[in-house]
Parts: C-alpha cells; structure tokens; sequence
C-alpha cells in the first residue's frame, strides 16, 4: 500500500501521487504549497487573546482544553472565566472529576451541562460511522446559546488548527470562537498538564474523555478497515505537531475493554452486533 512520506495518509485515506520520486498525499501538496506559519498563527491568537476580558472555555475535561484552561488563566490572565462542561450522556467519569478538580485547581468557576446524545450516537455505531461531527457541532451550539444568555462573546477551546483556518471563527449572533491550542505541539501540552491535577484516564482511541469513541473506532474499522481519525492525526504529524511513532500507535485499531463496549451498547439500547 502507498504510503505518504510526509505524514500518516496512506491508499484507504487520501490520493497519493509521485512528486520529484517521493511519494506525497494530496492534503501534503496543498499544505506544500499553502504552508502554515506557526508563528504567526501564536502571534494573531497573542493579539486576540489581549482584548479578551470575559469569557467561557469549553471545557470537556480532556487533556486539550484543560490545557486551553491553564492558558486562558495563567498565560493570557483572561479576568473573567467560567469552565463551561457539556456532558454528552457517556463521558468517563474521571473527566468529570478531572475537570472538577482542574477548575477548582485553577480557581475558576464550573459550570456542568448534561445532555443526552443517544441520538447521534446509535446511528453512528448502526452506520459504522464516525459520531464526532456531529457531537462536536451540537456541543458548540449548546455552547454559544450559553454564551449569548450569560452576554459572552468569546468561547476559547482546546481544538487545533484544523485544515487550513483561522485560529478563531465568528460563530452566528457574534459569538467567537478561539481555537487556543492551535499549532500547539503535543510536547508543549504535556509539560502543562504535569503542573495540574489531572489524572490521564486510560481509554481507547485519542481520547481522555469520551467513552463512545473507542466502541466507535472499532465498528468503523470492522467496516471501513481503518481508524475514522486517520485524516486528523495525519494533519497533526503534516503540522509537526505529533511525532509519527506517536501518530501509527493512534491509528492502531483499538483494544476496548468490554465494560466498556457493554456500558455503551446498553445505554443505547443496542445489541452488540447489531
Ligand atoms: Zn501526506
């Protein structure tokens, strides 16, 4: 199978073609021609950081937004900050706690919304599909209503540059969203989060937070044959953000144990194999 020898791409997840004999995927020769200045992309985040006086972090007590935390308070000194959880029905518990822990830790306001995603997360594991989309843009939208009630402009998260955008996005009624951990390598992450109480749950797939991904890698890969984060994680290792060593054990097909597999499945009402 083809593989790019720039990042993690291979045959199943993007087109690959020869470039002066080495051989290169299409998301490389885009990011070849149009490459990203990281620092310029810390210096616009620096300079929009400046102006923010109050504001909400979407906090989901993974490891990356407890990390935009820790740098909305102790690196920018945002003055007004409140945590803000949505909890999508299946978090793991210790990111509830970690998350409790962290903001007190930080000394910053939490505020826990629960909602229940079932809904999008039976038809992804019927589909074999991935439920991150969609979870990802019903959080936000939970998110920027909070926001708009409580007179926010401003939600910092802990996502990344994604392909090739802005490191903030004008969301509707006003409302911004600062991707703060945007070209943030995974090293820097770490050496934050040493400083803070948070404990690394171990769960499978990229997760420090969600109990439905690893049940949904492996249905996607029993269709698919390949992990539904392939493209994501290969933009990290393009970025050099992730060490490729890093990136292949990510995209290994995940080992999930069954309390796990049986607590997703029965919460959802499915049978396993269905
Ligand atoms: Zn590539």
């Amino acid at each position: 199978m083809l593989k790019c020898s720039l990042c993690v791409n291979d045959e199943r997840t993007a087109k690959i073609d020869i470039i002066d004999g080495k051989l290169i995927c299409r998301e490389c020769q885009v990011y070849l021609k149009h490459p990203i200045d990281r620092e310029a992309v810390r210096q616009g985040l620096d300079e929009l950081m400046e102006n923010v006086e109050r504001a909400i972090v979407a906090y989901s007590g993974g490891k990356d937004s407890t990390v935009a935390l820790y740098l909305a308070k102790e690196v920018y000194k945002v003055p007004e900050l409140e945590a803000v959880m949505v909890d999508h029905g299946l978090m793991a518990r210790e990111a509830i706690e970690n998350a409790r822990r962290v903001a007190g830790a930080l000394e910053v306001p939490f505020t826990l919304l629960r909602y229940d995603y079932s809904d999008i997360f039976r038809e992804a594991l019927l589909k074999g599909q991935s439920p991150c989309r969609a979870c990802s843009k019903r959080t936000m939208e939970k998110l920027r209503k909070y926001a708009l009630k409580n007179g926010y402009r401003y939600i910092i998260t802990g996502h990344e540059l994604p392909f090739g955008h802005h490191p903030y996005r004008l969301m509707s009624g006003g409302v911004v969203q600062i991707r703060l951990l945007s070209m943030m390598t995974e090293e820097e992450r770490l050496e934050i989060l040493k400083k803070l109480p948070f404990e690394l749950p171990e769960l499978p797939g990229y997760t420090t937070n969600c109990l439905v991904l690893g049940p949904a890698l492996e249905r996607y890969w029993e269709v698919h044959g390949h992990s539904f984060e392939h493209r994501r994680i290969a933009a990290l290792v393009r970025y050099g953000l992730m060490s490729r060593e890093r990136a292949e054990k990510e995209l290994e097909k995940p080992e999930v144990p069954e309390w796990q597999r049986k607590l997703v499945f029965e919460r959802l009402g499915l049978n396993r194999g269905s």
